[in-house]
């Protein structure tokens, strides 16, 4: 049996279709599409909500139609739709929750709503096949940064640190607006840092403290050091070594997700770790995660970077992985919840 995965939580509209798995399987990806509002999101520097949630409107169907397309199957084919019901923007996760409703009465299938957050997690699944449990999951993305505990993909997941202010993919954001290198931040700063000096400013490690014993994260101080140091530049009428900034940040935000990540898992005895979410495709996060879960002996997992960012086969995982699990389906009246917590997997 296949699953449909829709997302629609923030500025991009996914569609995604997969195969759920035999018990203690993997789900099996068999095609996607995607559309995204990212450029018209770029002159105001962040996500602006409406120009978002008109854009999910007049990209559904045919995201939808393409990822058939794609994986090669036919509507009756698909056994249950799977949609994105929160954490992220109300009237974008509107849009998306009310085109899965409409396929699921429509087809006479299952609908589950399901957690954007697990999505992110799920989502390596696709790739690397079933993930050990108890595992160690770095939620690394746009609005979130956390570590989490899941014991199980389909209802085990606890969060046991999470950021305190900023997110690290906002910090990101932010970062490339103080420059004025547009948005999304993140992609353009992984670039320009490979040409710059990760030593050439000591930026501040959040919450790195030897009080600071907690798995918890703070980006913003690391934010307003960036933003002071340029001011300082700007106002002595120095050149703005941009490389050399975007090096430093990102060393700094790296540095401190990976030390984190690698003592928590030690600390609760999990030999599996996985990063994921948008900030997961940052090419120097892959390098130093692999490089100190080698060093503790631990394994680590993560998606490519076409997974990593928000997409419908993530959603379409969770989906398949909630429906093998034997849960009921989400109720008819099903609609989005912006603050949706991380252990809710699936809503009732
Ligand atoms: P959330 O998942 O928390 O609801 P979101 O869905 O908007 O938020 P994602 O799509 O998972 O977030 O990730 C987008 C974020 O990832 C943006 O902040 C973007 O700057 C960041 N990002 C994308 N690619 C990279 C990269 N190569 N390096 C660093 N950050 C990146
Ligand atoms: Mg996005
Ligand atoms: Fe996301």
């Amino acid at each position: 049996s296949i699953v449909l995965g829709i997302e629609s939580s923030c500025d991009e509209t996914g569609a995604g279709l997969v195969r759920v798995p035999e018990p203690g399987g993997a789900p099996q990806l068999l095609g996607h599409e995607l559309a995204s509002s990212s450029d018209q999101h770029a002159r105001f520097g962040g996500v602006v909500p409406e120009i978002a949630s008109r854009a999910h409107l007049e990209s559904m169907t045919h995201t939808v139609r393409s990822a058939f397309a794609k994986a090669g199957v036919q509507r009756s084919d698909v056994s249950a739709v799977a949609v994105t019901c929160g954490p992220g923007l109300a009237g974008a996760l509107l849009v998306g929750v009310a085109a899965a409703k409409a396929y699921a009465a429509a087809w006479d299938v299952p609908l589950y709503g399901v957690n954007h957050l697990a999505g992110h997690v799920a989502a390596d699944t696709l790739e690397h096949g079933p993930l050990p449990t108890p595992s160690l999951a770095l939620l690394v993305s746009g609005g979130h940064t956390q570590l989490l505990r899941i014991g199980d993909l389909a209802g085990d997941i606890t969060e046991i640190g999470t950021t305190i202010d900023d997110a690290a993919g906002e910090a990101y954001d932010k970062v490339a607006r103080i420059l004025g290198l547009g948005y999304p931040g993140g992609p353009v700063i992984d670039r320009l840092a490979g040409q710059g000096d990760p030593t050439a400013i000591a930026f501040p490690r959040g919450l790195t403290g030897p009080r600071d014993a907690r798995y918890d994260f703070s980006f913003s101080g690391l934010k307003t050091a960036v933003a002071r140091w340029v001011e300082a530049r700007q106002r002595a009428g120095e050149p703005v070594p941009v490389e050399d900034v975007c090096a430093s940040f990102q060393e700094a935000v790296v540095d401190v997700l990976t030390a984190k990540t690698v003592r928590a898992a030690t600390d609760l005895g999990i030999g599996t770790v996985l990063v994921a979410g948008g900030v997961a495709a940052n090419g120097r996060l892959r390098a130093l995660a692999q490089q100190r879960c080698d060093a503790a002996g631990l394994l680590l997992r993560v998606p490519r970077p076409g997974l990593c960012t928000d997409n419908g086969a993530m959603i379409a995982a969770v989906g398949a992985l909630v429906a093998a699990s034997g849960a009921a389906p989400s109720s008819p009246l099903l609609s989005g919840d912006p603050g949706l917590p991380v252990s809710v997997v699936h809503a009732p």
